[in-house]
């Protein structure tokens, strides 16, 4: 193991420290929080700072695969009084005349996911974290100077107040999003390319009361997403080009509203008014491994998405999911290289076609090439009278995909 420089006494040591307390790393700690394993959990940014980059404005789709890992981990019944049920979702292209609809009860489900603001997703883990007890905190406190040898990580954690302990651990998660210094360290290289869009978010008031539709609609510049919320109204995700995007972030709310009402349509009634708008650029990183020596990547340090298919977390917590229970069942040493190198076979079918699922999505919709638009419209079209491609939607939107996690099963990790 890597020796440092000790400020304060000898490293003192972990089995599994993950690194970053957002929405993927925060569930992979309490997933973990009663296992044998010391766990210790390091995050930059206090969970109720208004300044957390995880637990923002935004609202996230959670797809059915996701609610029961959360039920796993004892924390639905916080969510569920704060989520909406999606029970239809609406697929347009703006000026074509295809679209589809997919409804839960024609698939046999009574919800194809919740839509649940960030904020409550973290409250709620962090609350469980607290609750269950048996991990270890540091926060806020920020990782810097890892260093990886065969037998483990070491690393310094260095808090608000500048003190500085060294710590070590036989297996170093990255949960510390798309610019993961755990992932540099490691000397994993990302791929990333620019989807040359912005998204801005923003929760709308509507003069109706939402029937649990979520809408999806593609636009020449980008597509738009309008979630329902609970307790009524919209989270709403526009992609833009990014000088569209800058201009449309100056407006005052009334000319923003008038702009997205122009561009989504009226479908969900009049928008009356505006909560604060966010933006976020948007491009596709992926990791060219999800595990190295003594390292495994997981959530966006493995992959970031573009947000069109609400697909990120959910792949982001069955990461988490299925990595807890390889951890918890492992007699050992959960850094070894076998347990890492089946972790990662595991997972790569799942992320691969999500990503894959999600990029060719926004490429589709997005392409300007003559013919393309006819496709697109004859897809939707036959998407909306074939039953097989509905289903085959409707299991994305479920969040399944290769071999499924013990806890999106329903079932305990160990
Ligand atoms: C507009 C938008 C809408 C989206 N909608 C959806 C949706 O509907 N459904 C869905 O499934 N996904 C959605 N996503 C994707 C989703 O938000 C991400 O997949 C998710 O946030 C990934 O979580 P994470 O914990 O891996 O990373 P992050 O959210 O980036 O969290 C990383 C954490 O690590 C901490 N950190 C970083 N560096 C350090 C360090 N050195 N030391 C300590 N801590 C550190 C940070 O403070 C942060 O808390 C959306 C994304 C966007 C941009």
């Amino acid at each position: 193991m890597p020796k440092h420089e000790v400020r304060g006494g000898e490293p003192r040591e972990y089995d599994v420290a993950i690194v970053g307390g957002g929405l993927v790393g925060a569930s992979l700690a309490l997933a973990l929080a009663g296992s044998t394993m010391r766990v210790l959990l390091i995050e930059g940014v206090a969970p109720d700072s208004s300044s957390q980059p995880s637990f923002d404005e935004r609202t996230t789709a959670l797809g059915n695969a996701s609610r029961r890992i959360f039920q796993g981990l004892g924390i639905w019944e916080d969510l569920a009084g704060e989520a909406a049920a999606i029970r239809t979702i609406h697929v347009s292209e703006a000026g074509r005349f295809g679209s589809a609809c997919l409804r839960a009860a024609e698939q046999g489900v009574e919800a194809f996911g919740h839509v649940i603001p960030n904020r409550v997703m973290g409250a709620a883990l962090w609350r469980g974290l607290r609750r269950a007890g048996g991990v270890t905190m540091r926060v806020p406190a920020r990782v810097t100077a890892v260093e990886i040898a065969a037998d483990g990580a070491a690393f310094s954690v260095e808090t608000a107040d500048g003190a500085c302990e060294t710590v070590s651990a036989r297996l170093l998660v990255a949960a510390d999003g798309a610019n993961s210094v755990v992932r540099a360290a490691a000397g994993i290289p990302a791929q990333v390319e620019d989807y040359a869009q912005v998204a801005i978010t923003a929760a709308v008031v509507t003069d109706r009361p939402h029937d649990g539709t979520a809408y999806e609609r593609f636009t020449p510049s980008g597509p738009v997403a309008v979630l329902p919320l609970h307790g009524g109204g919209y989270g709403t995700v526009w992609a833009s080009e990014p000088a569209r995007a800058a201009e449309l972030l100056a407006l005052s709310d009334g000319a923003y509203l008038n702009a997205l009402q122009e561009r989504f349509g009226w479908r969900a009634g009049r928008f009356l008014r505006a909560g604060r708008r966010a933006s976020y650029p948007l491009r596709l990183s992926r990791a060219a491994a999800t595990v190295g020596m003594r390292t495994v990547l997981i959530g966006n340090a493995a992959q970031g998405l573009h947000p069109i298919a609400g697909q990120g977390f959910n792949l982001g917590l069955r990461d988490a999911a299925l990595l807890a229970e390889r951890i918890a069942t492992c007699a050992g040493d959960p850094g070894a290289p076998q347990l890492l190198g089946a972790y990662s076979e595991a997972r790569a079918a799942d992320r691969g076609g999500v990503v894959r699922f999600t990029d060719s999505l926004v490429k589709l919709f997005e392409s300007r090439l003559p013919g393309a638009s006819l496709l697109r419209n004859l897809g939707l079209v036959l998407f909306d009278l074939s039953p097989p491609a509905k289903r085959a939607l409707a299991r994305v939107s479920l969040g399944f995909g290769g071999p499924t996690p013990r806890l999106a099963r329903g079932l305990p990790l160990t």
